[in-house]
């Protein structure tokens, strides 16, 4: 008798190690099953995206202009888990092409993030911006977010689930960090986002952003003119660590999963405090100076 409750507790024992290891591995792939596709995916934030949901079992589908690099990081990811597709966001038709492309591929589409950007020049002065460039930035950074949320929207209502992310920045809340064709479209990004949230949360769909401060990806060196190493030393209110594009997946991938399954028209800023004080103004700035 004592022999078999031993035999019992090593049973109940292992079922639990088990249930724990199962546990672990669900919480290791927080997307197994579920279907992504990223816009510019090719570089920075969107491909260590794609690296990350790819590691946490979802499809993924990488839509850039980009082709050469959007096809590399897919080999890297395995034929089996993610592909390309080209696509450029300010085209209604390639966008409508790249959501069918993963219903096609993968029977559906879960998650939508809105990622492609362009910072433009660095044109200061509202005097010597040009329509035009204040029209191009405006035509990826929004305009290619809300027809990315349109088509989202189109294959996801039926589903009635589906969450649709979108890259903000900080300059979605202050001013000051970028050109005014930039911060304007951050901001709209933000406006949108909301908007969206409220029309399609009857449908169960979630609607929300990931403002990340300054990360060292090529639209950052260009724009701001700086090597890795300055991007590192960019002001940053919080002091020991640095802001890489895999923490803003990291933020999306939790924007992604079921882990945020109530939150919706959320800004989730990724700035290590950066935007909710002035360096300039604050009474803790000769504190534990020593
Ligand atoms: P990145 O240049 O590394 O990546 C941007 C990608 O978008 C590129 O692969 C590019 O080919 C693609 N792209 C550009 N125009 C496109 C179009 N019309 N259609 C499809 N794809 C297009 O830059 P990143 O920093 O990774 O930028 C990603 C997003 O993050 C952007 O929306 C950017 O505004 C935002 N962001 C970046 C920073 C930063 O400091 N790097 C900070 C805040 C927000």
């Amino acid at each position: 008798e004592q022999k078999e409750s031993i035999f019992v507790k090593i049973k109940i024992s292992r079922e639990k190690t088990m249930g724990s290891i199962a546990m672990a591995s669900n919480f290791m792939r927080r997307l197994e099953g579920k279907v992504a596709l990223i816009t510019g995916a090719a570089s920075g934030i969107g491909e260590s995206t794609a690296r990350l949901f790819s590691k946490h079992g979802a499809k993924v589908l990488i839509a850039d202009i980009q082709d050469d690099l959007g096809e590399e990081v897919c080999k890297d990811l395995g034929q089996s888990s993610a592909s390309f597709v080209h696509c450029d966001v300010t085209k209604e038709s390639d966008i409508e092409t790249a959501v069918d492309t993963a219903v096609a591929k993968y029977g559906k589409l879960d998650i939508m993030y809105n990622n492609a950007g362009i910072a433009g020049i660095k044109k200061q002065s509202s005097l010597d911006c040009e329509k035009s460039e204040f029209e191009k930035i405006i035509s990826v950074s929004l305009l290619g977010v809300f027809l990315g949320a349109k088509h989202a929207a189109r294959v996801m209502i039926p589903n009635s689930h589906g969450s649709i992310i979108t890259t903000a920045s900080v300059c979605s809340s202050i001013g000051g960090c970028a050109s005014h064709v930039y911060t304007s479209s951050k901001h709209g990004v933000v406006g949108l986002t909301r908007n969206i949230a409220v029309e399609l949360g009857k449908y169960g769909i979630r609607v929300n952003c990931v403002s990340p401060h300054l990360v060292a990806t090529p639209l950052a060196k260009d724009f701001f003119k700086l090597n890795d190493e300055e991007c590192c030393n960019v002001y940053s209110h919080l002091k020991g660590v640095v802001l890489e594009s895999e923490d803003v997946a990291e933020a999306a991938l939790f924007l992604a999963s079921d882990e945020s399954k109530y939150v919706s028209g959320h800004n989730l800023l990724v700035d290590g405090g950066f935007t909710i004080m002035n360096s300039a103004f604050s009474i803790f700035n000769n504190l534990h100076s020593g």
